[in-house]
């Protein structure tokens, strides 16, 4: 049998961290198994379906890079074979046309929450046909007995089918209802596990009715536990950002957020570097925790300074020219590339060093806060002295090291007399990468310049 898994996101806002989280089991999964991962675009409710939700949802899947080689399947381009099995269904008497009006229905529904029983409309058991009436089709849900789905995350459950809706599969529009759609296409696609949300363990119940009517395989389930904040309720917009792409926005590398997304209610090792050859080979639906994972974004935090730290320099730095749009020239490009190890030691996101870009790349920069001038000032013998030292000096770090040390130890001073200025000199800021990493990429040109500015 060939795995065939599917992410089957409805386009009607971003790929949503969960909705990340249900696409990278899938892709895992399939991945394992030497099977086929599919997406298909449930954009059948037209009214809630846009294409910027389309758009933003392979941004998000490219991002993770864990978008489809496979066509992608659009379910509105499907109706037809949906609606096909909807009169498939009613032909072998397991679907009935319902002709209630819609105050009638609204009787049915209030009387069935009060009774505390399923909705059967009373055109269940009559066939008749009214040609020039409305209806809509109604699957006839088995009314004794049990279901039972063995879902490999949550194991065994069950419901009794007397307590299942006769649900709607057709509307009175010919529109088939997603409850009708998302089984056919899983069908047609020849999907054998179902990877999902457990707020769709109530549809699985539904749907396999269907399945069971037409004598088709079932496939196996795994409905995954939802994502919550670290207050423990549903992760939403108040625990931070809930849409993957604003990730990358922010400076968080895919391959970190795809790790930290992984581990997310799945466990196999205290590890957290995962890369995607090593998640594939370890990946296990068995796995995959019962209860509800919590969002953290400490946790995310450490992940991606750890991936930043363990990045090839010219990626990060093509990532940082893309997300400030910097066109550098080659000196300017060397300083910041020869800079980016010390700078990503000290963040968790790569757009953290934003502020730090100008007294890089920028040759002719000068520190311009006031209250800092005034210290420069101050020291400006310091400053000029240790400018005509290091332009003597053979340009290595050792060399530059040993000039700041020498330096202190016959003048008697400590460190931080000398670095507070030099640094507020050379970059602008109180806090900056070691600086005698500072001083070697900047250049002996830069650095004396900087250090001999009149304020
Ligand atoms: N389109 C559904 C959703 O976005 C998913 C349906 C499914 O996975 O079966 O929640």
């Amino acid at each position: 049998m060939e795995v065939v898994t599917r992410f089957a996101p409805s386009p009607t806002g971003y790929l949503h961290i969960g909705g990340a989280r249900t696409a990278i089991f899938n892709y895992l999964f399939a991945k394992k198994h030497n099977g086929k991962y599919l997406v298909r675009i449930e954009d059948t409710d037209q009214k809630r379906s846009t294409s910027e939700a389309v758009k933003a949802i392979h941004d998000g899947l490219n991002w993770l890079k864990i978008n489809t080689n496979e066509k992608i399947v659009y379910q509105s381009s499907r109706l037809n074979s949906h609606t096909k099995i909807a009169y498939e269904l009613l032909d072998k008497g397991c679907a009935y046309k319902c002709y209630l009006s819609n105050d009638e229905l609204q009787d049915l529904r209030i009387k069935s929450r009060e009774n505390g029983i399923p909705i059967k409309s009373p055109w269940r058991n009559k066939s008749v046909n009214k040609p020039d009436k409305e209806f809509v089709i109604r699957l006839k849900m088995p009314s004794e007995g049990t279901t039972v789905i063995n879902d490999i995350v949550q194991g065994e459950i069950s419901v009794q089918n007397e307590i299942l809706d006769d649900m709607v599969i057709l509307r009175s529009d010919k529109t088939p209802t997603y409850m009708l759609s998302s089984v056919v296409d899983d069908y047609e696609m020849a999907v054998t596990h179902i990877i999902r949300g457990d707020d769709h363990l109530n549809n699985a119940f539904r749907q396999i009715q269907i399945i069971k009517y037409m004598n088709w395989k079932e496939p196996y389930y795994a409905h995954i536990p939802l994502i919550h904040g670290t207050d423990g309720s549903k992760l939403s917009k108040r625990h931070g950002a809930t849409n993957v792409f604003e990730y990358h926005k922010m400076g968080y590398t895919s391959d970190a957020m795809f790790s930290y997304l992984l581990q997310l209610g799945w466990s196999s090792s205290n590890e957290d570097n995962y890369e995607y050859s090593k998640a594939v080979e370890l990946f296990t639906l068995e796995k995959i925790n019962k209860s509800p994972s919590k969002f953290d974004i400490k946790k995310l935090n450490n992940i991606n300074s750890k991936f930043l730290n363990n990045m090839d320099v010219n990626e990060v730095y093509d990532l940082i020219c893309k997300s400030f749009n910097l066109n550098l020239e080659n000196t300017q490009k060397n300083r910041l590339k020869g800079l980016l190890p010390e700078l990503l030691k000290r963040v968790n996101v790569y757009t953290e060093i934003r502020d730090d870009i100008e007294w890089i790349v920028n040759e002719s920069f000068i520190c311009t806060d006031n209250d800092h001038q005034k210290i420069l000032n101050a020291n400006l013998t310091i400053l000029n002295e240790i400018s005509l030292l290091l332009d003597s000096c053979s340009w290595t770090k050792d060399n530059i090291n040993s000039t700041l040390k020498n330096y202190i130890i016959n003048k008697n001073l400590k460190f931080k007399e000398i670095g507070y200025p030099l640094r507020l000199a050379l970059t602008g800021k109180i806090n900056s990468p070691d600086l005698v990493s500072v001083i070697y990429e900047l250049g002996c040109t830069i650095v004396t310049n900087r250090l001999n500015y009149q304020y």
